[in-house]
């Protein structure tokens, strides 16, 4: 790397939550050259192309520079004068519960803790939700159940010194590329065998040694049956069972499944329980495939099961690996960003829990109930029960289910405000007060990833016009509400070191998420914070959880779950016979808001499309490239066919970043019902039921 007039400055990657390390030169002039941080330990030097691409997405394009008040540009004593005024208002007319907080994975840790303690801690409602529920919702559901708490038990490093790396619901190749190039890099280092689990060939099925496209939602059946297998070839690990409890319960639901609903082969069924079986280092990553699905906790938990079964968890090789979506999924966890949870892995409805977070803030209010969770919160607003929403840093108007429901719930919502780097989202077009957010690179603070790094975001470029980071915007909504020192923050080195000093009273309870090592750190030393694996404590520092047989529910065991095979809520039908699956493309993010200014990324596929196997275009009379119109009981879109036996006959993929600004019919979300796991809350986004027909 040539030198320059700047020096490089190691940050983190803003889009998936492998969490890549970036080094980052400012050119002077509001540009940056990007290049992968060897030095990190997520991604040592690598880069995916949407990671490569940083620099394109840097400008001033789109950029919302001034808060706006119905339109109108204004300065951010009246914008936030108005905000705080209107949320107090509507809390002393209507009580705490009246108003509702939804983030978003794009939030650094530190404006999630602030956003979570002004909501739970001081409005006194757990009315605080974010786009993680769309994501990882279930994982967390399934882990808690597990395990007691939401513990991520592997690292990275698992993948390279497994055996066996069975994918499940994850386009490891498109979705987390660098962690696939890991993957890809031991494996041909030590013969590591990859089975995908996937209703549709991907690109992650190159290369590997099985493909199981199962039918869409039946994991939980295919696992229940691995499970029987495990059990019938004398493969469990008896010693290890006697950390957990539910084994016999388990076993028995199991044996009461039908693998037969999978329409997977018996011989594939066969080949895949024995490779399983044969390998003692097996790690099985999951994700959204898994989540995403009115059964998704069951498929965590089928998947957990057969890791607890075998003592394979938490050692070398060894163990379940969720992958997140986003950024700071993890963060969002961490830090109680959803409307379950309390900071720092403590649980709202435990009473010690909630005495000892109160105490800490010195809370005036407390809720004792979980919040309204993603999409019953737009349902409250579309009817009238949430009369004051704040939307950060996310474009639910396009990402929820039920997309257009949604739109309508938020322009319905009495009063609406969204904080974003741009005003140009289908979301941010619906408020009533726009607020303009620092934006990756302008920003300081810290993000977790999938195996619990966290790594600092670092600024390097100003801040545009009036924007300024989303903790300074919380905080002061907070101070002018009343709640005064509480929100008193100079830094977000301070709210790290509160954060840090509060993951200690969670270790004192037990939980697993302890940070407390970090919390004396200097404002230099935060500064200068390498990636740092949790938990960072006295007792305990990284690594990995449960292979010692350490869990976390009261009596240190970890739990089986007797979990069955439930069919998508869904059901195909004559007017709609064709099950939609939706997923990214690999150079896309999101709803396109900093992807989509790259015109190296957009060059990828640079258009919505519908995956549609070759008998089902014939028989709709439909020829390659065709407009189609692809229609669900929700809404409806035009997309273009793509004629490809990828998808199997009766399935249909689509992508689901395009936005009404980008291509006014082809918003997917709107497409999907707002069926939800009953656990996890989290939406089924990949099993609706659609018509597809010429355009
Ligand atoms: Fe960024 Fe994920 Fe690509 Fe890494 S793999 S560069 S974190 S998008």
């Amino acid at each position: 790397m040539d030198g320059g007039a700047f020096p490089e400055t190691c940050s983190t990657c803003p889009y998936c939550g492998v969490g890549c390390g970036v080094l980052l030169r400012p050119d002077g002039k509001g540009g940056l050259a990007v290049r992968g941080d060897p030095t990190h330990p997520a991604n040592r030097g690598r880069l995916c192309s949407k990671g490569s691409a940083l620099a394109e997405t840097v400008g001033l394009e789109g950029r919302l520079l001034a808060p706006r008040v119905h339109g109108r540009e204004t300065g951010w004593d009246e914008a936030l004068g108005l905000v705080a005024d209107r949320f107090r208002e509507t809390i002393a007319q209507h009580g705490p519960d009246s108003v509702g907080f939804y983030v978003s994975g794009q939030l650094l840790t530190e404006d999630y803790y602030i956003a979570n303690k002004l909501m739970k801690g001081f409005i006194g409602s757990a009315n605080i939700d974010t786009n993680s529920r769309l994501c990882m919702a279930s994982t967390v559901a399934g882990h808690r159940r597990a395990f007691g708490t939401d513990t991520v038990p592997g690292t990275y490093e698992d993948l390279e010194e497994a055996d066996l790396v069975v994918l499940v619901g994850s386009n490891l190749a498109w979705c987390h590329p660098v962690l696939h190039q890991r993957l890809l890099a031991a494996r041909k280092a030590r013969g590591t065998k990859v089975v995908v689990i996937d209703p549709r060939r991907t690109a992650t099925c190159d290369g590997a040694d099985m493909h199981l496209a199962l039918a869409p939602g039946s994991d939980v059946a295919l696992f229940n049956r691995l499970l029987v297998a495990l059990y019938e070839g004398g493969a469990l690990d008896k010693a290890f069972l006697r950390n957990t409890e539910g084994f016999d319960a388990a076993l028995k639901a199991a044996f009461a499944d039908d693998a037969g609903v999978t329409g997977l082969s018996e011989a594939e069924i066969e080949k895949f329980c024995r490779l399983w079986m044969g390998t003692e280092k097996v790690v099985t990553v999951f994700s959204q495939g898994v989540n995403q699905s009115s059964s998704g906790s069951d498929k965590v938990n089928a998947i957990l099961n057969c890791h607890l079964a075998t003592g394979r968890i938490g050692k070398p090789g060894m163990g379940p690996l969720s992958v997140t979506g986003q950024p700071n999924a993890m963060g969002g966890r961490e830090v109680g960003g959803l409307a379950n949870m309390l900071a720092c892995h403590l649980d709202l409805e435990n009473p010690d829990h909630r005495v000892a977070v109160r105490d800490f803030w010195q809370a005036p209010a407390m809720p004792e109930a979980p919040g309204l969770k993603a999409v019953d919160m737009f349902r409250a607003a579309g009817d009238g029960r949430i009369k004051a929403l704040w939307i950060i840093h996310t474009n639910p108007a396009v990402s929820m289910p039920d997309a257009d429901a949604v739109r309508d719930a938020i322009g319905a919502c009495a009063f609406t405000v969204v904080s974003d780097i741009t005003g140009a989202t289908d979301t941010a077009r619906l408020a009533d007060v726009l607020l303009p957010a620092a934006g990756w690179g302008e920003k300081d603070g810290t993000v977790t990833n999938s195996d619990r790094t966290i790594s600092r975001q670092r600024a390097v470029l100003s801040a545009p016009g009036e924007a300024r980071p989303d903790w300074e915007i919380l905080a002061e909504v907070g101070r002018r509400m009343g709640y005064g020192r509480a929100f008193d923050y100079a830094t977000p080195a301070e709210i790290f070191r509160e954060y840090a000093t509060l993951s200690g009273i969670a270790g004192r309870f037990g939980r697993d998420f302890d940070i407390s090592g970090l919390a004396a750190l200097s404002d230099a030393d935060y500064d200068a914070m390498l990636p740092t694996r949790w938990p960072v404590a006295a007792k305990r520092q990284g690594g990995r959880f449960f292979g010692d047989g350490d869990f976390f529910h009261a009596d240190g065991k970890a739990r089986l779950l007797p979990v069955a095979h439930r069919a998508p809520a869904a059901k195909t039908a004559p007017r709609f016979p064709f099950r939609l699956n939706t997923g990214r493309v690999r150079d896309q993010w999101h709803t396109m808001t900093r992807t989509g200014l790259s015109p190296r990324l957009s060059a990828h596929l640079a258009e919505p499309f519908l995956e549609i196997h070759p008998d089902d275009a014939r028989a709709q009379g439909i020829e390659a490239a065709d407009l189609v119109t692809v229609t669900s009981p929700n809404g409806r879109a035009i997309l273009r066919a793509r004629i490809t036996d990828a998808v199997k006959p009766g399935q249909v993929f689509a992508p689901m970043h395009w936005t009404g600004e980008t291509a006014p019919s082809a918003r997917i979300d709107a497409l999907v019902p707002p069926v939800v796991d009953p656990v996890s809350g989290q939406p089924e986004s990949k099993a609706s039921v659609v018509a597809v027909a010429p355009f």
